[in-house]
């Protein structure tokens, strides 16, 4: 996956590039070394708990093979990246859920300002739209300027339909509308932008809740997904950012955005270990092809190139 290790070449000189000069300059394995690691993967925003973690079960690994060479190491350490992650979900529960006999599939997407939602909703679009699925947008972000008119660009370039509202409408009257249109024509996904500010989190988290519960009065069983998107980039404060909208809001997923500039890379662990919520996507440019799925094995062996 091509794709993957050119978005993630920022991580890699980062967080990659941490561990793989660590790797050349260690002498022996002792207490000096895993105390080194343990520092290394704090700085990299892999979280305070899980660099403990890591590290512990990492030192346990090491003794019980008798893993002592560089390769070896690099390999248990993959493997320890990879165990972390799986070992709060399965890799299936990655995947984005659609159900071909409940359609429309709805996917809300929550988050801050600037997150990369409306980003994230085009380049699915697109995807969407190449396996030959039928897509609809609906453009809730009535607050932040701008925002309706840089869906509809996403719309036109991928060659999909969006419901907008009036200006200021509320954004729960848009939602309707989109699910509506959306029941009629029997589109395959309804994806939904949403308002982040962050200013006004009671209204914020408000408003969400009115969206997700005018998408039921309509249709029970959806949204088949609710997507966090966070801005990779930032860190451990994606992790509280994270912690804030799943105390309110019930999510299926999370999606990762601007790894591609980022060499925070660490916190998609952190995340995933703090939070238990899958990762089921990143974001790797600001084009519409940069979208991959998350996949943990490609992510930690990605770490080392
Ligand atoms: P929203 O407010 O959550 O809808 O955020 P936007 O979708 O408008 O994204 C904010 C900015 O981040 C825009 O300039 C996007 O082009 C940029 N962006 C979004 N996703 C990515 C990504 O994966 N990588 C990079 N480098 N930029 C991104």
């Amino acid at each position: 996956t091509e794709l993957y290790e050119k978005g993630l070449e920022k991580t890699n000189k980062g967080f990659g590039a941490r561990l793989n000069k660590f790797f050349a300059q260690f002498r022996t394995v002792d207490e000096d070394f895993f105390d080194d690691l343990e520092e290394l993967l704090i700085e990299s925003d892999v979280g305070y708990e899980t660099a403990e973690e890591l590290t512990d079960e990492l030192r346990d690994e090491a003794k019980l093979k008798k893993a002592k060479s560089r390769d070896e190491l690099k390999q248990v350490i993959v493997q320890k990246l990879v165990d972390l992650y799986d070992k709060n979900g399965n890799s299936e529960d990655e995947k984005l859920i659609y159900r071909p006999d409940d359609k429309p599939n709805v996917y809300l997407f929550v988050g801050v300002n600037g997150a990369g939602k409306t980003t994230t909703i085009g380049k699915l679009a697109k995807r969407f739209k190449d396996q030959g699925k039928s897509v609809l947008l609906a453009a809730a972000d009535t607050f932040r300027v701008g925002a309706v008119e840089q869906l509809e660009a996403w719309g036109k370039r991928v060659g999909v339909p969006v419901v907008t509202g009036k200006a200021q409408a509320d954004p729960a009257s848009v939602v309707y509308d989109a699910t509506q249109r959306a029941i009629k024509e029997k589109a395959d996904y309804l994806l939904v932008d949403t308002a982040g500010r962050l200013q006004n989190k009671k209204n914020l988290m408000n408003e969400l809740e009115k969206i997700q519960r005018t998408i039921k009065k309509l249709l029970p069983d959806q949204p088949t997904e609710t997507l966090l998107v966070l801005d990779g980039s930032t860190g451990q404060n994606a992790l509280l950012q994270a912690k804030d909208f799943d105390k309110t809001t019930k999510l299926t997923g999370l999606v990762l955005t601007k790894l591609d500039g980022s060499s925070k890379g660490g916190v998609v662990l952190a995340i995933r270990n703090e939070m238990k919520l899958p990762v089921k996507l990143v974001g790797l440019g600001e084009k519409a092809g940069d979208l991959a799925d998350f996949d943990a094995a490609s992510y930690a062996i990605g770490l080392f190139h």
